[in-house]
């Protein structure tokens, strides 16, 4: 097998997307699996889809298109405003977009009429975050503005918190999405079949709220895929944290001095670390770098201490010195690490687990005592 690479075990990513579809359907909530950071991964795509998230997620279109070319079906929605320049695709590939300017849903009208197709928007409202969102003053105008363009339905409206400024969805906030909500329907009549209200930031406020509102839906990827919930990163109940693991493999194990010696200026990255002098320790060198994940966002195993990367050198302190060049060590990467390891061409990706997924989504559904 090559190395670096990334194991996604498809059968830990189905429990995780299971039992949340679960716990959430009580709420009255659905899930939108978001695959983005797997690039679109289709076999990730089938097992979320099998464990029974209602559409897919992505945020841009070329996964989109990924995955329709690898034949999954399933309802697709592009999370990011499409582009006015990929409005024709967008159209082309999937059937709901998020927006929040009139005049890329008119560019999406225009290309939907050209199609003979209709797309499906859904408004996205600002609330704190600062990242997209139309001013909740101004969703009025916007709703009634989408209402008359040709071949566009209305979806629905929704909301982003925590990705960009950690802004928590809290009570306070979906409260106000709900509102936003029935002051749309008030003035046009019932339109809103999607309330969107977040991310995975918002599963401890859907699984815990007295009252979800008018929310019927969360875009849920990281929570999936890490198994935690993002706004401490605690662990969540039940779900396995290990589902992706980023493997790299050992070029040097030594004992050395565990301060540099020598006139210390700047490093490949800037600023040299302070450290401090513990005597000899055994250093190794992993093949993996800042050009294949994001080394800050790794998890060792316990016998491993990450103590510096550069770009393509991952130098770690080790508990004992029977560590072998050419082995491998296993991280559980964080969102950013991920991210960065699926987007790098020197990083595979093997998956596993998944077998005929659908006959082992069934069986495994059994095995946890989920489907009779
Ligand atoms: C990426 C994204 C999500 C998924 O976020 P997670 O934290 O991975 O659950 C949801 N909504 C939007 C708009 C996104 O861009």
């Amino acid at each position: 097998m090559t190395s670096p690479r990334l194991e996604i075990d498809l059968k830990k990513l189905y429990h995780n997307a299971h039992k949340l579809v679960t716990r959430l359907a009580a709420r009255g909530i659905s899930v939108t699996g978001v695959t983005k950071a797997t690039l679109g991964l289709p076999q990730v795509a089938q097992a979320f889809l099998h464990a029974g998230v209602r559409r897919i997620g992505e945020s841009r279109v070329e996964n989109i298109e990924a995955m329709r070319r690898c034949g999954v079906a399933a309802p697709m929605v592009l999370l990011r405003s499409p582009m006015l320049s990929q409005v024709t695709r967008v159209v082309a590939s999937t059937d709901l977009s998020f927006n929040t300017e009139v005049e890329i849903i008119r560019g999406l009208s225009e290309a939907a009429v050209r199609a003979g197709r209709t797309h499906e928007i859904v408004l996205m409202v600002e609330l704190g975050d600062l990242r997209e969102g139309i001013m909740p003053a101004d969703l009025v105008d916007a709703v009634r503005y989408t209402l008359q363009l040709p071949n566009i339905k209305l979806k629905g409206i929704g909301a982003n918190l925590s990705c960009r400024s950690g802004v928590s969805p809290d009570c306070a906030k979906m409260a106000e999405l709900s509102a936003l909500a029935d002051t749309v329907d008030a003035t046009f009549g019932p339109i809103l079949d999607l309330v969107s209200g977040g991310n995975s930031a918002n599963l401890r406020w859907a699984l815990s709220a007295a009252d979800t509102g008018r929310i019927n839906d969360l875009r849920l990827g990281e929570s999936i895929l890490l198994g935690r919930e993002t706004l401490h990163r605690e662990p969540i109940d039940g779900l396995y944290t290990d589902g992706v693991t980023l493997l790299a493999e050992v070029i040097e194990v030594k004992s050395k001095p565990s301060k540099p010696w020598g006139e210390i200026a700047q490093t490949a990255f800037g600023k040299p670390p302070h450290v401090k002098d513990r005597g000899h320790i055994v250093q190794a060198l992993l093949a993996i770098g800042e050009q294949d994940t994001d080394p800050s966002g790794l998890l060792p195993p316990t016998w491993v201490r990450i103590l510096s990367a550069t770009s393509d050198h991952l130098i770690v302190e080790l508990d004992n010195d029977n560590v072998r060049v050419g082995s491998e060590v296993a991280f559980q990467p964080n969102y950013s690490a991920l991210l960065r390891a699926m987007t790098s061409p020197f990083v595979s990706t093997v998956i596993s687990g998944g077998g005929e997924l659908p006959v082992y989504a069934i069986e495994h559904a059994r095995s946890i005592g989920e489907l009779t």
